[in-house]
């Protein structure tokens, strides 16, 4: 399907992505901050955090009710965390964009998952620090299985990507003495199956770089203690998404130097 021949199918389903963006955001978001205190994802239903008031469904649509409710609980006055309303954004944002950058449906479809899963792992991680068995594991199954069906990816691709990104945080890990967690390297059996090996590499350097750079910063601000440690799956994802934008060229730039016969 070409894009440019029908501008209005594009705008309609630009917009139809975006909206369901944000309500699957909504969705995973209660799904990471439920899933570490070990709670049914539908049961009970929404309720506020402090008071434990059941919220009517105005208040559940997102974006929109953080408005109405101008970012407080009405009853108790307690401040809804902007991180929830962050999320559903850049969620709406990552459908929007995964629609135009990907080129076929088969790696929407993949992306879109993997956008999913590192959305709920970053909500898990800077909730309790942890990246749930219960998520990884099924994840890395399913991404092998998708790359493989959709034929996103060659299954040796597949295989030596999450090879690559499991042994490399797995190696980190023990050698800063468990400063790294295992679950961040459990999750990256999914993300290597969707980027293989080279683009799985990148990302790791790139989510190093941007961990660094930012753990410095917020150091310096006063914003986080000399020894405490930061969740990581914000800047794995923030590395994944370098990774979708520039890994590419940046690989093949780097391919292309290495091919240059020395003089
Ligand atoms: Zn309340």
């Amino acid at each position: 399907m070409s894009f440019a021949e029908y501008p209005q199918l594009v705008i309609f389903l630009s917009i139809y992505v975006f909206v369901v963006g944000i309500f699957g955001g909504s969705f995973l978001s209660v799904v990471g901050i439920r899933l570490p205190r070990g709670m049914s994802i539908v049961h009970p239903r929404s309720h506020c955090d402090a008071c434990g008031r059941p919220l009517a469904f105005y208040e559940l649509i997102p974006i929109f009710s953080y408005g109405v409710m101008r970012g407080a609980c009405r009853t108790c006055g307690v401040r809804i965390p902007a991180r929830y309303i962050i999320f559903e954004v850049l969620a709406g944002a990552l459908a929007l964009y995964t629609l135009w950058h990907e080129p076929t449906w088969s790696l929407r479809i993949s992306w879109w998952l993997l956008w999913s899963l590192l959305l709920v792992t970053s909500q898990t991680d800077l909730e309790a620090m942890i990246v749930p068995n219960v998520i990884s594991y099924p994840s890395a199954a399913l991404f092998l299985m998708i790359s493989v069906v959709l034929h996103t990816r060659t299954i040796s691709s597949a295989i030596m990507g999450m090879a690559v990104g499991f042994l490399l945080i797995a190696g980190i890990h023990i050698l800063s003495k468990g400063k790294m967690g295992l679950g961040d390297a459990k999750l990256y059996l999914s993300i290597g199956a969707v980027l293989g090996p080279y683009e799985t590499l990148f990302s790791l350097i790139a989510a190093s770089m941007l961990g660094t750079v930012i753990g410095y910063t917020l150091r310096y601000l006063g914003r986080l203690k000399p020894r405490q440690a930061i969740p990581f799956v914000p800047f794995i994802s923030g590395g994944v998404l370098l990774t979708s934008l520039i890994g590419k060229l940046v690989i093949n730039w780097y391919f292309h130097l290495l091919h240059v016969p020395l003089q």
